[in-house]
């Protein structure tokens, strides 16, 4: 039988012991230490006359540093109203009505029921009663008197221990459901965001573009049409850089506000971008559609918003695509086309409603620059450029042959393709200077095969003049074939889009000095015409096929060409007339005084010239 000094002594807190007891058992955070064990408040609810030994002596020798003493129900109440305990010993003997009142207090308020109650019961109590009554109460275990120290100190550090770990579970739990709430609260945060735009609350892109989808599938099989309109602020940047990004947040909100304030429940309202809203009402025909976004419009210009003291109003550009059965494009071509639309209101000076025009296309040029691009590349590295020659005959007795040299493009399939079709794509390419310096290298090596006779006129690209390479090519060309350089004219046109007047002056003026001749093409046509004639020294004017074209039934085309004709002579350039079409026009020119004529009736630009063969030159 072992006695009480058969058992060590509880260490205090601090004591080397302490450590030794917890440490030797499994290091798990959830395990109470001794010393944490020796902490952990406990109340003992006894009377100091009653028979049996007192518990609260005994635990203070163990070592326990919180324990409390009552001697009353009633002080035990209050204690425990104000204090945490963590092990409630009830060593109450024959007062055992206090005890069962004391149990019952404590299992029925939440506060106090996952207390362990420990109950002290007197050694001639009737044991299976008490034990009864503590089972049924919940307590977690019953000790008789004659107290021995050793095992209370163990069956206490086993309460405690079994009180410690339901804390920890109970901490868990309650972690674990904040955890779960925090998850639940997350998830659908993230799900309003897979559809919502965080800022104004409205739909975003994603949102939009399923309900694009929706509306084509209405569209293809219910013939039902939609209207989608784009928005964009104007000048946004300005409002966020002059205010701020908060004064930006505040506007972008605002008007999400009133643009839903305007639509209906069953219409999607979007943001789709920093300053880009869209709006998509299925079921509505092209009015329906230009009204909605005329009344956005309004409602955006009308509204103010005030930063600091200032009252400030914006605009938006709006436009509008409808999606209407037969709708074969995917959402984002869709959407790509209300943008096209309000960037075109956007040029047009803003504040204002557009409804996209297929005709009008951005993306449709964009592609057809791309297709051409590749097509251009293709044919400079297989060499599959030609060169047509119109003749220019002289209608004022000037000796000579002349040719103008024409551009094709020569496919795949054989087919020639004319200027028109590639240099616009080639200058947005970059390949434009290419062009020019295969032209022209081909004509010179063309004209030195030739009689010394036969001059040419080259057409150079407005973009020629930005080339630093060209006039040394062209000048290398013409040293290596020897031909006299005067037998070269090059033309340029004052319609092309030369990015730098002073460039084309230093390219006119050192071809010039060469002994190149040089020509205005397309003369009249500009705005600039005789800024350019006085600024630049033209050898020749020719005047733009417009004006010849309907000469002979337009009166006011004769009064232009004579007028030009003047202008002409007065700076001392010859005059060459493009796009006679007829017999009658070339006699008229002739009459008013033109030098020079082409067109279809002096000859159509050919492949071929006489007494050469061309094909050696490809
Ligand atoms: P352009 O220099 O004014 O050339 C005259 C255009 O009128 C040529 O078209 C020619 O085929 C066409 N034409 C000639 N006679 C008649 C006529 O009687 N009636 C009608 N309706 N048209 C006539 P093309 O060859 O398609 O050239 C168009 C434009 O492309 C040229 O206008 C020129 O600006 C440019 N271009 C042509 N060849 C070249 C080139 O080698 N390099 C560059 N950079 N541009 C070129
Ligand atoms: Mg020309
Ligand atoms: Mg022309």
């Amino acid at each position: 039988m072992t006695t009480d000094r058969d058992y060590p002594t509880a260490p205090r807190e601090g004591d080397a012991a302490a450590h030794t007891i917890a440490d030797a058992g499994p290091a798990t955070p959830a395990m109470a230490t001794t010393a944490d064990l020796l902490r952990m408040p406990i109340l003992v609810l006894e009377q100091t006359e009653q028979a049996g030994a007192p518990v609260t002596p005994l635990l203070h020798d163990i070592g326990f540093l919180n324990v409390e003493y009552c001697d009353s129900l009633h002080d035990a109440l209050v204690v425990l109203d104000r204090l945490n305990f963590d092990l409630i010993i009830c060593n109450l003997g024959e007062t055992a009505s206090y005890r069962q009142q004391l149990l019952h207090n404590l299992r029925t308020d939440h506060r106090w029921k996952n207390i362990p109650v420990m109950i002290v019961a007197d050694q001639d109590e009737e044991d299976f009663d008490t034990l009864t009554e503590a089972r049924a109460s919940g307590t977690a275990d019953v000790l008789f008197h004659p107290l021995r120290r050793a095992e209370l100190m163990s069956r206490v550090f086993l309460a405690l221990n079994l009180k410690h770990e339901h804390d920890l579970a109970d901490q868990r739990e309650m972690q674990l459901e904040n955890q779960i709430r925090e998850l639940n609260s997350m998830e659908r945060q993230l799900g309003y965001l897979v559809w919502h735009d965080e800022l104004t609350g409205l739909f975003n892109r994603r949102r939009l573009d399923e309900e694009i989808e929706a509306a084509i599938r209405a569209a293809n099989q219910h013939q039902h049409t939609a209207a989608l309109i784009s928005i964009d602020i104007d000048q946004f940047r300005l409002i966020n850089m002059a205010e701020g990004y908060q004064a930006g947040d505040r506007l972008l909100i605002e008007i999400s506000h009133e643009i839903r304030k305007l639509c209906q429940p069953t219409d999607t309202v979007c943001r789709i971008g920093a300053d880009e809203f869209a709006v998509l009402r299925h079921d509505a025909d092209i009015q329906i559609g230009q009204l909605l976004a005329q009344e956005i419009r309004e409602v955006i210009e009308r509204h103010q918003i005030e930063f600091g003291e200032l009252p400030y109003q914006c605009t938006a550009s709006l436009g509008l695509t409808m999606i209407e059965a037969g709708e074969s494009e995917r959402p984002e071509d869709i959407l790509n086309r209300a943008n096209q639309a309000f960037r075109t209101a956007k040029r047009q000076g803003r504040n204002a409603v557009y409804l996209y025009n297929p005709l009008n296309s951005e993306i449709d040029s964009l592609r057809k620059q791309a297709y051409w691009a590749n097509r251009i590349r293709l044919a400079l590295t297989e060499n599959r450029f030609r060169l047509m020659f119109q003749p220019i005959v002289p209608l004022q007795g000037e000796p000579g042959q002349r040719y103008e040299v024409l551009v094709r493009m020569l496919d795949g399939s054989g087919q020639l393709h004319s200027p028109a079709e590639f240099i616009k794509a080639a200058e947005a390419a970059g390949m434009i200077h290419s062009i020019d310096k295969w032209v022209s290298g081909k004509a010179i090596d063309i004209l030195s095969e030739m009689d010394p006779a036969v001059r040419f006129c080259v057409n150079l690209s407005g973009h020629a003049p930005e080339d630093p390479s060209l006039l040394s090519h062209i000048e290398g060309r013409i040293q290596r074939s020897g031909i006299d350089p005067a037998r070269l004219t090059f033309e340029i046109t004052e319609t092309a889009p030369s990015s730098d007047f002073q460039q084309t002056v230093t390219m006119v003026k050192r071809l010039k000095a060469l002994g190149c001749g040089f020509a205005l093409d397309d003369f009249g046509s500009g705005y600039n015409t005789f800024c350019y004639l006085r600024e630049l020294p033209f050898n020749e004017v020719k005047i733009d096929g417009s004006f010849i074209r309907h000469l002979t039934d337009k009166p006011v085309d004769q009064s232009l060409v004579r007028a030009m004709v003047d202008a002409a002579r007065a700076l001392d350039l010859k005059t060459i007339a493009e796009m006679v079409e007829d017999e009658d026009a070339l006699s008229l020119l002739k009459q008013l005084g033109v030098d020079y004529a082409q067109g279809y009736a002096v000859g159509k630009p050919s492949l071929s010239l006489p007494g050469v063969s061309l094909d050696r030159f490809y």
